[in-house]
């Protein structure tokens, strides 16, 4: 027998992240419509709870830490004794409780229904929704409801490589915002964003941090200026222990201690890392779909298991969407933000061509220092292009704010143009500020801004982002 819904909405939305809460605040907030968001963690997604605002608040405890070293450079008599972890942690963890109550209360203001539960389609425009409480305790009751328009956006979880021994010592991500004490020694595995960010917060706060690489440098995604300055600076700079070329073959935990044992292979050769306190896996991350149904009610995956939608969010099945970090085409979230208030411009605000254009997108890795993305990296850049057609500006230098300190960060910035009007096509940008510096040029290059439009700005002086508009 059809199970009977509990209640029919206009819009359903599966997943209150980043991607889910912008689309149904939209329908209901501006085109009110009759809108429910289905959640069954903590509002707000990875961004809010596990992901870039905890992420960025320990970066800013990082970035200040190693001010306060610079500080004595400077002439001052400071004597930094120590950084209080837990008492740190408990203020962060306060803060991502204010804001799961600030979108809790945005929801109910503009009128979205907010079902706490784990939602799972059934075909036929239906959800059941495992119903929860708030704070994602399971109430052993189902409901189903019914809507014209349903939503997918239930993010992504981090993977764990599960082919090693004892992998499961380890943790993700997720387990880094639980972390009570600062760990003595830490060992990172990965070269994307999350490896590169935990581990440079990890060694800017004192901790002995070994990131271990499959290939020579990390980031391999980024223009090779930025691999190789930032990989060296980690080593060199900071004096983060390295390893290239490595893989992890078995890991042992001392039962009595906790601390763990790392055996590994990298290109010194096979080693063992006594005495680890926390490893963690940062090698990706994978869709959301597990409880979703989606073969029942067949919705296409890609061969990664990310459900595939078209350029206006269209699932395979019609009235079906999905968006964000479970489509996996940019994990940002900007993006998935974008995307869903897009969408439901398109569907209830009759905007029929509304859609997020995925070109151009900038992105920064709060690295230390920061690096600033946005458009092709060179080797891209040439491949679409063609070597003839493509202009590269480039400078390194040291920066105003270490002339008064015996260490030297690193700061390079390279734009790369196409065509004969020197379209800017790629910037790539590493060094202090430039997470706030990228957002205007990113501005600028959307609109099509050429090498000239750069140049014709008059610089900012005394700055490094004026190196930018000042290029050779
Ligand atoms: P999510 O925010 O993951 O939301 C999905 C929600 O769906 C979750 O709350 C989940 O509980 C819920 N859900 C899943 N399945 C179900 C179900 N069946 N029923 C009900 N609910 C369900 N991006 C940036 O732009 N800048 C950064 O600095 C940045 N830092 C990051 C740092 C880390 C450590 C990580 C992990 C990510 C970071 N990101 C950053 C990426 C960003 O967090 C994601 O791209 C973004 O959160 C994706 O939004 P989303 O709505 O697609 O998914
Ligand atoms: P990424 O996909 O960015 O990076 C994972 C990297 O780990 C791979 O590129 C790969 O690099 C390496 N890797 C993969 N498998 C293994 C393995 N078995 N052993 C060792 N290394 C491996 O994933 P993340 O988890 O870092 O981040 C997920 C996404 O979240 C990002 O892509 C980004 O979109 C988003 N994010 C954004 C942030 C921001 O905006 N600041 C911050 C954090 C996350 P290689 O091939 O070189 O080995």
């Amino acid at each position: 027998m059809a199970p009977v819904p509990r209640k029919h909405f206009d819009y359903l939305v599966i997943g209150g992240g980043s991607g889910g809460l912008a689309s149904a605040r939209r329908a209901a907030g501006v085109y009110k419509k009759n809108v429910a968001i289905i959640e069954s963690g903590r509002l707000g997604g990875t961004c809010v709870n596990v992901g870039c605002v905890p992420k960025k608040v320990t970066w800013n405890a990082a970035f200040i830490r190693e001010t306060m070293e610079d500080a004595k450079g400077y002439g001052f008599d400071v004597d930094v004794k120590g950084f209080d972890w837990r008492h740190f942690v408990e203020k962060r963890d306060a803060y991502v409780k204010r804001l799961n109550g600030i979108y809790a209360r945005n929801l109910n203001n503009d009128g979205v229904t907010y079902l706490p539960g784990r939602g799972r389609l059934l075909g036929d425009k239906m959800v059941e929704v495992d119903e929860y409480t708030p704070e994602g305790e399971k109430l052993g009751t189902k409901a189903v409801y019914s809507a014209d328009h349903i939503l997918i956006a239930t993010g992504g979880y981090p993977i764990f490589p599960k082919d090693i021994p004892g992998y499961e010592h380890g943790i993700s991500s997720d387990g880094f915002f639980e972390i009570k004490e600062q760990p003595k020694k830490a060992v990172l595995v990965g070269a994307g964003y999350i490896a590169v960010e935990l581990a440079g917060i990890f060694q800017a706060l004192g901790t002995e941090t070994h990131l271990m690489i499959r290939g020579d440098t990390f980031l391999r995604h980024f223009d090779p200026m930025i691999q190789e300055t930032l990989t060296k600076h980690y080593e060199t700079g900071m004096g983060m222990n390295l390893h290239r070329q490595s893989k992890q073959t078995k890991i042992e935990k001392d039962e009595k201690t906790g601390k763990l044992r790392v055996h590994y292979e990298d290109s010194n050769g096979a080693g063992v890392l006594e005495d680890v306190d926390t490893l963690i896996w940062a090698i990706g991350r994978a869709p959301e779909v597990g409880d979703l149904n989606l073969q029942k009610v067949g919705i296409k995956q890609d061969d990664r298991g990310f459900i595939v939608a078209d350029e206006y969010q269209n699932t395979n099945v019609e009235g079906i969407y999905s968006l964000g970090d479970v489509s996996g085409l940019v994990e940002l979230t900007p993006v998935a933000i974008a995307a869903g208030r897009k969408l439901s411009e398109r569907i209830f605000g009759g905007h029929k061509d509304s859609k997020l254009d995925y070109t151009m997108i900038p992105s920064v890795v709060f690295a230390h220092p920061e690096v600033g993305t946005i458009g092709l990296s060179e080797p891209d850049a040439r491949k679409k292009y063609g070597d003839e057609n493509i202009k590269v500006y480039k400078t390194s230098f040291t920066a105003m704010y270490y002339s008064m300190l015996e260490h030297k960060g690193p700061t390079s910035y390279k734009i790369v143009c196409a065509g004969p009007e020197e379209k800017v096509v790629g910037l790539h940008i590493l060094g202090l500020g430039s997470a706030e510096m990228l957002q205007g040029f990113g501005v600028a290059i959307k609109m099509g801004a050429t090498k000239k439009d750069f140049d014709n700005c008059v610089a900012i002086h005394p700055t490094s982002a004026e190196e930018l508009v000042t290029l050779r």
